[in-house]
């Protein structure tokens, strides 16, 4: 498997290329779910392990779901993010940074997840 170990986005600016890349994505992602479907539920875990690859994998961010998006790996996490949803994160965890120091209420915050995005 390939480990990797920094920061990492992935552009596409073709838009043909981006469809091809989209048409992949999907492809693997029926496979999955269609994989998933043929196992009995008596191997709860087996599926469970698909679910997981998938998220891992870069045909799906994990927090808007979408899969036609351009990704950022979060070395931190192992995880891939759409380029808008990393950004939108950074720029919360952010906020909530000076929120903290200027003593105000910067509401829940789980600083050792919101920590990997930077
Ligand atoms: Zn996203």
């Amino acid at each position: 498997m390939l480990t990797m170990k920094k920061k990492e986005t992935i552009i596409l600016w073709d838009p043909q290329l981006r469809r091809i890349r989209n048409n992949l994505r999907s492809v693997l992602i029926s496979f999955a779910v269609d994989k998933g479907n043929e196992i009995s539920s008596n191997y709860q875990w087996k599926k469970s392990e698909i679910s997981e690859i998938l998220i891992r994998s870069i045909c799906k961010c994990p927090s808007c779901r979408r899969n036609n998006q351009n990704m950022t790996f979060n070395p931190g996490l192992k995880e891939w993010y759409c380029t808008e949803c990393y950004k939108l994160i950074q720029d919360d965890y952010k906020r909530r940074k000076v929120l903290r120091d200027k003593g105000e209420d910067y509401g829940d915050f789980r600083e050792e997840f919101y920590k990997t995005f930077v």
